[in-house]
Formats: structure tokens, sequence, C-alpha cells
């Protein structure tokens, strides 16, 4: 059997509409060989397309040679089918496919293509080697659950593209080459051939341009928007990502917060049939802090950081007597009924904690009798355990898990621990766990509000934006601007979904005054502020309106959306740990004829294995422009 041509043949309906309404009919199918049984005589195709799997009958009766033909067929070989919807005997009825009430009989085939024998199952739903489905990207995007998180994806864009536009949206391009700016993270450079020795930047956000957007009038814009950070690939990264990004002019943040809860509620209707409640609860940016530590709380997860300190002052035991002495301070987090935990639970969780960099965790557990738990017993007099059981809040039943050392380092450490115990305790779904139905999951969303509008760089010993250098203080604040600056509060707010940030945005300078003390707070003198930004500056002495905006992770909202962990999962072709895509090979090594067209050349170049795979280039006349 040799593959043929379409020759004029069509496709009349696709593999899963079949129904029982189209039998009788005869129709044409056109897919892959999904599986193939002989028997008894028969042979029974599974065909399979984008929208499922119809059953294919070949009976030697109707047609002897076709019966041999269908005998050929392999697992991926592409035909096309002519015949009739017929349906199914009672008992062969297969409830799990959408057309399992009927089959069709097959009265012509055309062959369409062959295949090799793939290197991974397409036909099985089972747990495949990364490195093979990244290599063999093409068949694992053919994969049913593949192909379902692809339309997923689809969906959530085109429900948000939707909902924008019936709010007077539109939806703008902004550059792929770009002025480099190095105030972010590290950018990707792009030579420019016919202007030797400088560079583009592929965009790390749209930032600049949509407010620049707001300046032209365009009063409301949003983009599907590629951005591009050159960082090391830690956990659930890509170097190439996509943001729903948007902008609009006269508006305050509650405008921001109405748009993107209606574009979330519209588009988790859409796609997952759900209603979200809103307005989001919203918890301001010191709060979220003494309360769960971290900008990401999970507030729904409870669990709140009391502070122990005073509690425990008159405790004579070394390691909070010495945070407490250093300055720092003691607290603790109480899991409702966890005095039961086993020894193996604290101690794994003592091991977390000790990597995330505090000394250790202390447990005290009460009993259901009330008494105490702990190894810590013996420094706990009757006075003390009373006065720590009550800034605990602990109830019988109960054990508070106590960190101790310097309070940022305390905060930091008790925010992870509570949300690993979110997670130990199912309060939130687990990292890795595939969720049937993601309507089942609870999608909690939460504004956390005024950021501090700048951080102490330790290294750099400089002030640094905490989000970002065009984010506007707080009005009431810009006096504290040349006084106390960390105490300056500023106008940016993060979205968070189950203690995952998955957005954030501000309201933005837009006067050059203001903007000019910004940049001046964090280094940045006013000669290389005009050099770098002098653009946007002068922009803003033209009659620009105020304006603010957001941007969410759209990879990551889709996977948590498709109820997968990895936003690889959601990107078609996306690259691997050290930003290889294993598909193509990119990046890789180009000829000395490309690199002299581009006056750049190759130095220091690592051998190849991990680190080498981007190789190492340098600029041989010129700084980047
Ligand atoms: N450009 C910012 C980002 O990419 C978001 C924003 O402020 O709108 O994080």
């Amino acid at each position: 059997m040799q593959p043929e041509p379409l020759l004029g043949w069509k496709r009349t309906y696709s593999c899963g509409a079949l129904r029982l309404t189209h039998v009788g009919e005869t129709v044409t199918l056109m897919g892959w060989v999904h599986r193939r049984r002989d028997l008894g005589g028969l042979v029974f195709i599974d065909l399979r397309d984008r929208d499922g799997i119809a059953q294919i009958i070949f009976n030697p009766q109707d047609n002897s040679e076709l019966f041999e033909q269908a005998r050929q067929l392999r697992n991926e070989y592409v035909i096309a089918v002519t015949g009739v919807v017929e349906q199914r005997a009672e008992g062969t009825v297969n409830r799990e496919l959408a057309s399992g009430t009927v089959e069709l009989r097959a009265v012509t085939m055309k062959l369409l293509n062959t295949s090799r024998v793939p290197p991974l199952p397409i036909n099985e739903d089972r747990v495949l080697d990364d490195g093979l489905r990244m290599k063999y990207r093409f068949l694992d995007l053919r994969r049913a659950p593949m192909q379902q998180r692809i339309i997923t994806r689809h969906r959530v864009g085109k429900a948000m593209r939707d909902y924008l536009g019936s709010q007077g949206f539109l939806e703008i391009e902004t550059p792929m080459l770009v002025r480099s700016t190095p105030e972010g993270a590290r950018d990707y450079l792009v030579p420019s051939r016919v202007n030797p020795g400088r560079f583009y930047a592929l965009p790390q956000s749209p930032q600049l341009f949509k407010q620049l957007l707001m300046v032209s009038g365009l009063e409301r814009y949003f983009q599907l928007a590629r951005c591009f950070r050159d960082e090391d690939l830690r956990a659930d990264r890509q170097p190439e990502f996509t943001q729903l990004d948007l902008e609009m002019s006269f508006i305050e943040q509650d405008d921001i917060f109405t748009i993107i809860e209606g574009t979330l509620k519209h588009t988790f209707k859409e796609v997952l049939g759900l209603d979200l409640v809103t307005p989001f609860p919203r918890m301001p940016y010191h709060v979220a802090e003494q309360r769960y530590s971290y900008d990401k709380p999970d507030a729904w997860v409870g669990m709140v950081f009391n502070d122990l300190t005073s509690a425990v002052s008159k405790v004579e035991f070394g390691a909070w007597k010495t945070a407490i002495q250093e300055g720092g301070c003691v607290k603790g987090i109480t899991v409702p009924h966890g005095a039961g935990a086993s020894r193996k639970e604290t101690d794994e969780l003592g091991n977390l904690v000790k990597g995330w960099g505090a000394g250790g965790l202390f447990t005290v557990g009460f009993g259901d009798d009330g008494a105490v738990r702990s190894s810590l017993a013996r420094y706990l007099d009757e006075a003390s355990t009373a006065s720590l059981r009550e800034s605990a809040q602990a109830a019988n039943g109960d054990m508070v898990m106590i960190v101790a050392g310097p309070t940022p380092r305390v905060l930091e450490v008790l925010g992870k621990l509570r949300l690993e115990l979110g997670r130990r305790l199912k309060l939130i779904p687990m990292p890795g766990t595939v969720i049937a139905n993601p309507a089942e999951q609870p999608f909690n969303f939460l504004w956390v509000v005024n950021f501090p509008q700048f951080h102490w760089n330790e290294e750099e010993q400089r002030l640094e934006a905490e989000h970002h250098p065009f984010t506007s203080p707080l009005p009431e604040d810009i006096p504290l601007m040349k006084t106390d600056p960390l105490k300056v509060r500023s106008s940016a707010y993060d979205l968070v979904l189950n203690g995952t940030e998955m957005g954030s945005g501000s309201i933005r300078i837009h006067q050059r005054p203001l903007q000019e003390m910004v940049f001046e707070a964090i280094g940045l003198d006013p000669q290389a502020a005009n050099e770098k930004f002098g653009f946007l500056m002068e922009a803003f002495e033209y009659g620009a309106p105020p304006h603010g905006g957001i941007a969410l992770g759209f990879d990551r909202l889709t996977a948590l959306m498709s109820g997968v962990d990895s936003i690889r999962e959601v990107i078609a072709f996306p690259k691997n740990q050290n930003a290889v895509d294993m598909l193509t090979g990119a990046p890789v090594e180009v000829t000395p004829e490309q690199l002299a067209l581009l006056s750049v050349a190759v130095v220091d170049k690592k051998p190849a294995g991990r680190s080498a795979s981007v190789p190492a280039q340098e600029v041989e006349a010129g700084a980047p422009a």
C-alpha cells in the first residue's frame, strides 16, 4: 500500500464528532491510526484526530481487499476513510468515547502517509521521560492531554481578548527589537548588522512602550506579549514567556482591579465553567508580611504568624535567647490538630527549614489533655508555657512550630514553612499533582497592595525599586522620599493565586520631576537617567495622562487552569533548564562569516556542556547601544 495524494477527498466530520444522529450517513474521516485490533476476522481501527476518536470497522465480507489493507495499517499511519455510520450493538458501546455509541463501517480508504514506530507512545497517557518529550515535541504535542492544554491556552487567550475588546481595549503590538535597559533582569542581545558594534535587546516587557501608548492617547492597551529574560532557569521559568500586558489612562488602582477581576471572571467561566467570586480580597503588603511574611500569602490557608518573642523572653533556651539578644525575634505558626505529627514529619520539616537558612525548627505540641509535648519541655516552666500558648493561640491538640533568628529571615522561613504546611495538609494543591478536573481546584485570588517603593540592595549599598522605577509612590508618602525612603509606600500591587504570584503592576509616574526624583533615589544620576530614559521623561512633558497597568503571567495562569504544575506543559515549544530547545538544538554556533557580518567575535568559549549551551558572546568593538 503506497501513500496517495488527497485528490479531491474531503473530510466531512471530525472523528470525535460522530453521534447517533449520524447513523445511516456516509461520511469521510481523516486522522491517525490510534490503535488497530484484529479480532475474530474483523479489523477495528481507532482513528484519532484533534477532536477525538472514532471506531472504524473493516469486514472482509464487505470488501476483502480493503480488509487486507486495513490489516497492514500501523499506529500513527495517516488515513482517510469513507464509510457508513452505524449504531453499535448493545454491549459494545464504549462509554469512554464521546463517539462511543456509533462506529464507521468502512467502504473505501486512502493511505495518506505512513509512520515510523514513534519513540514515545501517543496512545497512552503515562509519565514519559522529559528529554524524550522535548526532543520529539511534535509527537508529544500529538498526545491527547497535550492537545487539551494547547486548546485550553488558546481558549484562555481568546476569552481575555474578547473581554478586553468589549471593554474598549486595543490590542497593539510593541517591538521585539528594543533598547537595552540593564536595570531589570539580564537582556537577550541582538547585534545590529547595519550598526556595527550596536545591539538591540529583546524586550523584558513592553513597559515603556505601553506607557508611551498612553501618552499617545490610545487610552486602553493590551497585548499577549512575549517577554525575554536571560535569567538562570530556576524551577519553573522559561527564557521567553507570555504576559497578558495592559495599560489604562485616567484610572486609579481600583479601575485596574475591576478590569482584571472582570477578565478573569469571564475567562474562568468560558474555559472552566467556573464562577469566580469577585472582588478579590486585598491585603496591604505590611499586613501580608507580618502575618504571612512573603508577598504571596495564601490567605485562606490560615495559620498566621504569631510573635512569641516576649512570651518566651524568660526561657533559658540558647537559640531563642541569642536570637532575642541580637535584636531578632521568635515567631511561630500554630498548626490546628497538629500535635499528632510524627517525629519523621517534624524532622523533615526541620531539615527544610534549615535548608531555607534558619537554625532549626522547634515544636511545642499540646496534647488533647493539654499536656506539653516538646523536646524543649524541660526549658518551659508553667508560666512561660502558658504565655507561649496564649501568644500562639494554641488549643488542645495543636502544634506550634517555632523559628528564631533575625526578623527578616524568620519571616521568610515561616512564610515558606506555612506554604509547605498548606500543601502537606492539602490546603493548597501539591505541586506536580495533575488535577483531573481543574474546575474543582480552589482558585483563591488575592491582591497585595501598597508595596514599599524601594528596598535596600545590601550588595550594591543602594536603594532599588521594589517593582520598577516607573511606579508611582503613594502621593501622601512623596514627602518621605528625601527623609525616609524605605518608608515610602508605592502604588504597586501583586495578584496572587494559591500562593503564587500571578501578576504585578502599578500606577505609574506621569510627570518628569517625580520620575527624576525616583531615578535619583535609586542612584541614577540625572545625566545617566537622561541618557537611558530621556525619551520617556520628554514624553511626560507633552501632556501625559495619569495611567497605570499590570501584567499577568499567561503561561502560569494557563498551567493552573489546566491542572498542571509546570508552564512547560502549556507552552508548545519550551526550552529545557539550560535554555536549550531540544527539538531544534538552539542555540547553536554560527559561522565565522555570520559573526564577521555582525562585527561580533566569540571569546572565552566554554567547552560544550551544561553552561556552554549558550555560547558566551562578547562585543569586540563599542558598547551596547
Ligand atoms: N512590566 C511589569 C512586569 O513585567 C508589569 C507592569 O508593571 O505592568 O512585571
